[in-house]
């Protein structure tokens, strides 16, 4: 692999970011002009910011950056669409023009030192590399207890996702080419990248605290995050509901027998027996229904979402002609 020409575009998403991005904008230059110097990367690598629709001076200063320093570029999001979908529009932005990006956000609270181990482990090989928390000790109690209580309900709810990875991660435009296949409007990147493939690994790096201003990401937010993730990648919630059914049903199948055995011994009233049987085997056979319907919608929301089949991510032939 041609180590020096290797180009990358670090991706960076930010809404109402004044405060933070004249302090990390310049920890984001040093960083590139490093890894320059240590000749991992191409002195045509990028740091690209996307504007999520901030209401204050966040694009101002972004134009500014990019008028005094080439390596700093912007684009701007028509109006505030969310942490997910900025990355998203950086990313397809990269595609064509980058040989890797790393996504991370603008407020200093991921490490960027990570990005040369990140950069190490794609020369050894890998297409993605997930950055990991290691600590959680800037994160107050709440947070920590919330947010790892989020990647464990999430891996049970059947979305495969990388324990504490938010979204700092390198990821090849190889890589790349193949998710922008992936045409689901409902974005969960943390959970859509492992579908995708390819070799992957991890790099653990040290959370801190916020530079300045506020998290964007509160308690509401994250919940809501969690549930887009589960509905947009996991038709769980539905097999649940078939699985509550059969778990009635059962129950209600020993309550008819144990109805009949009183019935027998003459000592209830007159039609409880039937009844009650009625009452829990309609209940159980109901649910059941419901979740064979909910198999089928799921399918067919799973269907809506056209993703690719399969996706080829070697060949033993590098042209056509070779296999003729
Ligand atoms: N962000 C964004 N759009 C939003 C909310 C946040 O682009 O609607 C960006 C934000 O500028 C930051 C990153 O996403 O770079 C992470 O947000 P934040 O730090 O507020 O979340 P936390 O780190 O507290 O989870
Ligand atoms: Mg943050």
């Amino acid at each position: 692999m041609m180590k020096d020409k290797t180009i990358l575009w670090v991706i960076v998403p930010c809404y109402n970011e004044e405060k933070v991005l004249p302090i990390t904008a310049p920890l984001f230059r040093e960083k590139i002009k490093s890894l320059v110097d240590n000749g991992k990367i191409s002195d045509d690598s990028r740091i690209l910011f996307v504007n999520d629709g901030s209401r204050d001076d966040t694009w101002n200063i972004i134009c500014e950056l990019s008028r005094q320093d080439g390596h700093f570029i912007g684009i701007e999001q028509s109006r505030n669409r969310g942490h997910q979908n900025a990355v998203l529009a950086g990313l397809m932005e990269a595609i064509e023009k980058a040989d890797i990006t790393i996504s991370i956000d603008c407020d200093g609270q991921d490490d960027i030192n990570a990005m040369d181990e990140m950069i190490d482990r794609y020369y050894e090989g890998c297409d993605i590399v997930y950055g990991v928390r290691s600590n959680r000790d800037t994160d107050t109690w709440f947070k920590r207890t919330t947010a790892q209580s989020f990647y464990r309900f999430m891996n049970y709810m059947g979305v495969e996702v990388v324990y504490n990875h938010a979204d700092y991660r390198l990821v090849s435009t190889k890589v790349l080419r193949e998710f922008s296949n992936y045409r689901e409007v409902n974005l969960f990147l943390r959970g859509m990248f492992p579908l995708v493939g390819f070799k992957s690994t991890s790099v653990y790096y040290k959370r801190y605290d916020r530079v300045a201003g506020e998290s964007h990401y509160p308690l509401r937010k994250m919940l809501a995050l969690a549930f887009d993730g589960i509905t947009s990648l996991s038709i769980k919630p539905i097999t649940m509901i078939t699985e509550i059914g059969i778990a009635v049903s059962l129950f209600g199948f020993v309550l008819l027998v144990w109805a009949i055995i009183r019935a027998y011994q003459g000592d209830t009233v007159a039609g409880w027996a039937s009844l009650t049987c009625i009452v829990c085997f309609l209940g159980g056979i109901q649910l059941i229904s419901l979740g064979i319907i909910g198999q089928y919608v799921g399918k067919t929301y799973l269907e809506t979402k056209h993703r690719p089949r399969y996706i080829i991510s070697n060949r033993t032939w590098e042209s056509e002609d070779e296999i003729r």
